[in-house]
């Protein structure tokens, strides 16, 4: 079945617009108070660099601007496709960190450290801080400001109230910068498909979808600075364990 991808970018972009301005309307004392009452403490264990702990990382303009100085055999297209057009190619916005065999960072040193701590991406420097809703284990959407909350590192920490301020200051400055980046892909791809006249193709993106799992290479377009980039997709880049019949 032959799709456009207007009405359904459409309503991507009208959502994601909502989320934001609930984000900036979210109340600010409540975020201060919550990152001071839950006093988080990381212990260094190192697991939020990990596949154990956190998929691949949601990286900024700017982050990747930086890793493409210092290593730009780091950087792949983030593996989240949700979009594909009828000649096969997936669509994606911007890029996400290459992980090693083991399922951990591609900076991330035998020691657990990172081994660019100074020039780390921004969610690494805000991790556990967050500030977006989703569901919850009861599968209520609700805000989280904490990611793995309970699950790692320690709590009740003495926070000043100057120190919360500037944690939830980062966190807003982020998450808005996400939202910000997201609805120009989701605008850019749908004045692309317009025109080039394309169409979205659930069964092309299910065939594509599986290619990748399979661990073969597909074509897809990466959406950075405001232009669309070629490149290829491959699940092995990605830290991933190519899924064949019969293996679990
Ligand atoms: S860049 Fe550094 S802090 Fe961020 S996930 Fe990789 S190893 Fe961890
Ligand atoms: S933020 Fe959490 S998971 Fe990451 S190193 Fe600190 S305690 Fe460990």
């Amino acid at each position: 079945m032959q799709m456009s991808a207007t009405p359904r970018l459409t309503r991507m972009i009208e959502r994601l617009n909502q989320e934001r301005e609930a984000l900036l309307a979210y109340p600010w004392d409540e975020l201060v108070t919550i990152i001071q009452e839950v006093g988080f403490s990381c212990t260094c264990c190192g697991r939020c660099c990990t596949r154990e702990f956190n998929g691949h990382l949601l990286l900024l303009e700017e982050d990747t601007e930086r890793v493409l100085e210092m290593a730009p055999g780091a950087l792949i297209p983030a593996p989240y496709f949700e979009y594909c057009d009828n000649t096969g190619i997936l669509y994606t916005s911007g890029y996400t960190l290459r992980m090693k065999e083991d399922g951990s960072c591609h900076f991330l040193g035998p020691d657990r450290r990172c081994t660019i701590y100074a020039e780390r991406m921004g969610i690494c420097r805000l991790y556990p801080y967050m500030l977006h809703r989703e569901p919850g284990e009861d599968g209520s959407i609700d805000w989280r400001q904490i990611a793995g909350l309970n699950q790692h590192g320690e709590y009740h920490d003495e926070i000043e109230r100057v120190e919360a301020e500037k944690i939830a200051a980062a966190v807003l400055t982020y998450e808005e910068a996400y939202l910000a980046e997201e609805i120009a892909f989701l605008e850019a791809l749908k004045a692309h498909f317009q025109k080039e006249k394309l169409r979205h193709i659930p069964k092309i993106l299910d065939q594509q979808m599986a290619a990748f799992r399979r661990g073969e290479p597909v074509p897809v377009k990466i959406y950075y600075k405001g232009a669309f980039v070629d490149g290829i997709a491959d699940c092995r880049e990605s830290g991933m364990e190519p899924h064949r019949p019969g293996k679990r």
